[in-house]
């Protein structure tokens, strides 16, 4: 193998990207290096291409060049000395969260959020290269069955699982309101309808990706920017022998989309709080939105290890679900910079962009889109 390989790299505090040649990561013990096959663009990569001010905080100017992507799917080429479960070979997606298995919250089941925890392409180099390394511990074996197009998806899939399941999987006959047109709102509607809420009702404003929001499944939708906030309760209120929706995913983080889910949800229900404002804190309405009504809050970040990866799996492989809808754009990893301009065009008309180190599995890729 070539010592060097082209990567997709953060080298300035500033918009953009570049396309370098750098080395190929050295393998430490217990971790793999994977050829990548496919690889999609996260909102947070979005965030660190445009270098706002959470990535300088985030990450911060000192820690540059790092290869952006943490959302992928690939081969392993190679095992560290360590490695037990894990093979040459292997297709792997990676849990981005890198844990300390040492940490008391992780030894307590929380790998997600545990302390001393590094994610992949924001603590680390990422995966917008043709190779990359993770510990073997946050490798998930693939199905063969799934190709890498919607294996690099799971990732994000798995975001909106857990923010649909919560801790209690207990969603089948509910009703659900999801906020939010961009992908991991659009690929909940998806895993809501696979398991079983029997009533979706969406909220977002781009016609666009209100439109894959239909696709996936959504039965109501409201577009935001057309409605008042009196207007979205009488509907849903209106549509749900006016109870309120059993559990609310809140995806997008502004004021209004906090204050419409804890209003809408009903007493004794749910909110799931995925979206990140930008300017926080933000004043909830406490006593009657949460307190008086009995309302459990369920903070989403990142996935539950591995029980959200094994469900994702088990949707995908028995085509219980069909992501493909929200998947809008394909680009050569080279091209990457067609794929961020995708992401950052508003109005939106693009949800998931997947991108890939070789032209050959691009072009076997759209084939099975049926796009030229
Ligand atoms: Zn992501």
């Amino acid at each position: 193998m070539s010592e060097k390989m082209n990567a997709v790299v953060k080298t300035k505090p500033e918009l953009g990207a570049d396309w370098l040649q750098v080395d190929v990561p050295e393998l430490k013990p217990d971790w793999v290096l994977v050829k990548v096959k496919a690889a999609s663009i996260c909102g947070t990569d979005v965030h660190i291409y445009k270098w706002d001010p959470w990535s300088d905080a985030r990450i911060g100017a000192h820690n540059l060049p790092q290869t952006l992507g943490h959302e992928v799917a690939g081969e392993v080429v190679e095992v560290g000395k360590g490695c037990k479960r894990i093979k040459v070979g292997d297709s792997i997606s990676a849990e981005t969260h890198i844990y300390d298995p040492g940490d008391l919250t992780s030894l307590l089941g929380a790998f997600h959020v545990g302390n001393n925890m590094k994610i992949l392409g924001v603590d680390t180099n990422g995966s917008f290269a043709e190779y990359f390394a993770v510990p073997e511990s946050v490798c998930w074996v693939n199905d063969t069955s799934i190709p890498p197009e919607l294996a690099t998806i799971q990732e994000p899939l798995g975001n909106a699982a857990y923010a649909v399941l919560g801790e209690d999987n207990d969603v089948a006959g509910k009703t659900m309101l999801i906020t939010g047109d961009g992908p991991i709102s659009l690929f909940a509607v998806g895993v809501a309808r696979a398991c079983g809420v029997a009533r979706i009702f969406q909220f977002g404003k781009y016609d666009f990706n209100m439109e894959i929001g239909k696709k996936m499944g959504a039965d109501y939708q409201i577009w935001t920017n057309k409605t008042t906030a009196k207007e979205r309760k009488e509907f849903v209120l209106d549509h749900t022998d006016g109870f309120g929706v059993d559990i609310a995913l809140e995806m997008v983080g502004s004021q209004d989309s906090i204050d419409d889910c804890f209003d809408l949800v009903r007493k004794a229900g749910r909110v799931s709080a995925f979206g990140i404002p930008s300017d926080s804190p933000l004043p909830i309405d406490y006593a009657n939105g949460i307190v008086f009504k009995g309302c459990q809050v369920h903070g989403v970040n990142g996935r539950k290890l591995f029980d959200t990866w094994y469900r994702n799996k088990n949707l995908l492989a028995n085509l219980r679900i069909d992501p493909k809808p929200v998947i809008t754009h394909m680009f050569t990893l080279e091209d990457y910079k067609k794929g961020f301009d995708a992401m950052l065009a508003r109005p939106r008309f693009s949800a998931k962009v997947i991108l890939f180190p070789e032209q050959a599995e691009l072009d076997a890729a759209k084939k099975r889109f049926g796009i030229e």
